[in-house]
């Protein structure tokens, strides 16, 4: 794809005006550590919002004068958001340009926005973005593992019982087809016990990594076996700022007729006899044939 050099700021469709942003509603990602990240046009997009709406404004305030940008901030966090937005919607309607932000990286990725957002494109107003960091993507590139196709969790619930649950939901996809690499958004004090989780729920052996302080100055990617790494931070609290991701389950070196049943049903309610069946076999490793088979005789309901 062409670059557009062109410098220019985010602007509506058909209505680039050089040097100014249109009105409507722009995200813009920021540094996850490293302030020297923020990008020009994010600069420029921060600079020309009638505000900047922030998570937190303290935090905001160092990144803007670190770049001499001068700018009004509104607080908008996950406490004020389903209330503010429909006063910030009719404020864009009437022709205002706001820039949104969180903390660290891309506004929305386990950040506020999502209702803004939606409220945003509901009532027809303008919704651009300037991209930039993300913890998330930086972890997986990283990472060594297969980057696509990748499912990002967020964070897993900090209690236990609650968090084997979400991850037996995660095996529960896996056993019925899904290969994927994992990323979860982890904080520091849980590191250990959530790697102890995902080994258990997930196998011993999965290929992971623990990528910490990514951008800044102890950034540190650690990899190895799921074991590997809970023992490792079993007897050592990670520090900063961690992402884990987990290496795809491997293709089932057996799938048990039940199981197979359940993905060839699962796979066959959106898609064709012969689609389902080569889809299962790529992810089960089972002999197409065999699959094949087995799907006619449950399309002819045997
Ligand atoms: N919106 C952000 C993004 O786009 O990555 C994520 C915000 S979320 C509230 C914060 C979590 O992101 C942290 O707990 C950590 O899991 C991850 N994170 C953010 N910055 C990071 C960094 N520099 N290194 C590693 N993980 C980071």
């Amino acid at each position: 794809m062409e670059p557009d050099d062109a410098y220019s700021l985010p602007s509506a469709p058909g209505q680039a005006i050089p040097g100014q942003s249109a009105p409507g509603l722009t995200l813009v990602a920021t540094p996850i550590g490293n302030l020297g990240d923020l990008s020009a046009r994010a600069a420029a997009a921060l600079a020309g919002a009638d505000a900047v709406l922030c998570e937190d404004t303290r935090v905001t305030s160092r990144l803007l004068a670190r770049h001499s940008i001068s700018a009004k901030m509104l607080a908008l966090h996950d406490h004020n958001e389903e209330s503010e937005a429909p006063r910030l919607v009719s404020r864009m309607l009437a022709g205002e340009r706001f820039a949104l932000v969180s903390d660290a990286g891309t506004p929305l990725v386990s950040d506020p926005g999502y209702r803004l957002v939606r409220a945003a494109i509901a009532a027809g107003v303008a919704v651009t973005a300037v991209p930039g960091p993300s913890a998330v993507v930086m972890a997986l590139t990283l990472s060594g593992l297969p980057p696509h196709p990748f499912l990002f969790h967020g964070f897993l619930p900090p209690k236990a019982a609650a968090r084997a649950g979400a991850i037996a939901r995660i095996a529960a996809m896996e056993a019925a087809g899904l290969s994927a690499s994992l990323v979860f958004y982890e904080a520091p004090h849980r590191t250990g016990e959530a790697l102890a989780a995902l080994a258990e729920g997930l196998g011993a052996d999965r290929p992971a990594c623990v990528a910490r302080e990514l951008t800044k100055r102890f950034e540190e990617v650690r990899r190895g076996s799921l074991a590997e790494l809970a023992a490792h931070y079993a007897s050592q609290e990670a520090r900063g700022e961690v992402v884990l991701c987990v290496g795809p389950a491997p293709p089932a070196a057996e799938s048990t007729a039940e199981s197979l049943d359940e993905s060839l049903r699962a796979a066959m309610a959106t898609l064709s006899v012969r689609d389902a069946a080569a889809t299962v076999a790529e992810a089960t490793g089972l002999p197409r044939k065999r699959v094949y088979a087995r799907a006619l005789e449950l399309a002819a309901g045997r």
